[in-house]
């Protein structure tokens, strides 16, 4: 696919991706998906996002060449691909801590490089196409193991690890009320994993009705939307909570949030406190005291959203991080062979490569019950 601006993309022919380092594998890409993430890009808000590039992070593929490096795969492998572009080397990837790598986004912004992800994240073509340059090959790609759905492989480059990870920075203990904003895939996931820590309660709120319902039957969760259900999230959490707030709240909606917040100082919601209307915000506000808010859902560098008053006065942590693919892979994997975790059960839509724009369009515009869309080129 290729980037033509907000809103706008299409597929072109582009030359086929070369070998550029010893450590580099070429890899055709059998499964994509379209992530939330994704939809930041498409609507124009991720700087630095440079009309041509390819999109795609969460992709499965046949390795078709490696480099003169490349110890730990061979070519005809089949491999997932995680998301985070890792050197495996620095002082960041030691602690594994892949999603910070210092080496891959020669950016030098927070975030490591990752796949089609604009040159805020190291300028590295993505894998909604047909083969993809997969970088330090011998850190990330893993080996689908045998007898595994690729449906479920292609979920592991993503969103099953931060879903988990979203539940894990929220360090939930045993009996915990848990609230997560934002019922899209990531969201669901992290419900559905918040009961693995121990949770005692999972509510997931959001405006999608079709999306609440999905994650009340995938999570087994309590599922509201913040539109019709409540009037004020905040003041509806801790009326559930014995006017106490939820023990944890994760926040699985970024940006698209910031965008409701200036839409409701125009907007319908001016009930709302102004600059209270986003995600982030109701977590902060809704946590209680001394609680966990884990935000893994992605905010502009320039973003500044967070209400450092309550934070501070309410003994808040707020932790948040790209989740480390590589890091959580193994254990991740037994609870998919276990049948712990369903990962291809929030596939909705398969979409051949070359409809990607619709792919978009119904994802972004939530039609048609979508929830996860893959891409099969
Ligand atoms: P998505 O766009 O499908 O889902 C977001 C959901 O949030 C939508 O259903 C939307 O209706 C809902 N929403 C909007 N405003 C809301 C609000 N104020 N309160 C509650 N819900 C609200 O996206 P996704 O694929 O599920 O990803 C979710 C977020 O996670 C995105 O920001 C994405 O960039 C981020 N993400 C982060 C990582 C990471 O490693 N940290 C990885 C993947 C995705
Ligand atoms: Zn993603």
């Amino acid at each position: 696919m290729n980037y033509r601006g907000p809103k706008r993309v299409r597929i072109s022919d582009k030359p086929m991706p070369q070998i550029q380092h010893p450590e580099d594998a070429i890899v055709r890409v059998t499964r994509s998906c379209i992530c939330g993430s994704d939809l930041h890009l498409y609507n124009g808000n991720v700087p630095d996002t440079r009309v041509g590039t390819t999109f795609g992070h969460e992709f499965t593929g046949v390795v078709e060449e490696i480099g003169s490096e490349v110890t730990k795969l061979k070519v005809g492998d089949h491999v997932l691909v995680p998301f985070n572009i890792a050197c495996g080397k620095c002082v960041f990837c030691k602690q594994g801590l892949f999603g910070n790598c210092h080496e891959s986004n020669s950016q030098a912004t927070a975030v490591g490089g990752i796949f089609g992800y604009s040159h805020t994240a190291g300028g590295h073509e993505g894998g909604q196409a047909e083969y993809a340059r997969v970088p330090y090959a011998n850190v990330g790609p893993t080996v689908i193991p045998p007898g595994m759905d690729p449906d479920d492989a292609v979920l592991l480059t993503d969103v099953v690890p931060t879903g988990y990870q979203a539940a894990e920075m929220g360090g939930i203990q045993p009996g915990d009320t848990v609230v997560v904003f934002g019922a899209g895939p990531v969201g669901i996931m992290a419900a559905r994993c918040s009961w693995l820590f121990g949770a005692g309660r999972v509510i997931i709120i959001d405006k999608e009705d079709y999306r609440l319902e999905f994650a009340k039957n995938y999570a087994k969760c309590e599922a509201y939307n913040f539109e019709s259900d409540m009037d004020d999230p905040v003041v509806f959490i801790k009326k559930a909570t014995d006017w106490l707030g939820a023990d944890v709240c994760i926040d699985a909606v970024g940006a698209e949030a910031a965008g409701n917040a200036m839409q409701t100082l125009t907007g319908r919601k001016l009930l709302l406190q102004a600059g209270s209307a986003t995600a982030l915000h109701w977590a902060i506000n809704s946590v209680k005291k001394g609680g966990v808010v884990s935000v893994v859902g992605i905010y502009g560098p320039t973003d500044n959203l967070v209400p450092i008053g309550n934070l501070v006065n309410k003994g808040i942590t707020l932790r948040g991080n790209q989740a480390s693919v590589k890091r959580l892979l193994p254990r991740l994997i037994d609870h998919v062979q276990n049948g712990i975790i369903d990962p291809k059960g929030l596939i909705t839509h398969r979409i051949p490569l070359e409809e990607v724009a619709d792919g978009y369009r119904l994802f972004s515009a939530k039609l048609d019950g979508c929830i996860k869309p893959v891409l099969i080129p």
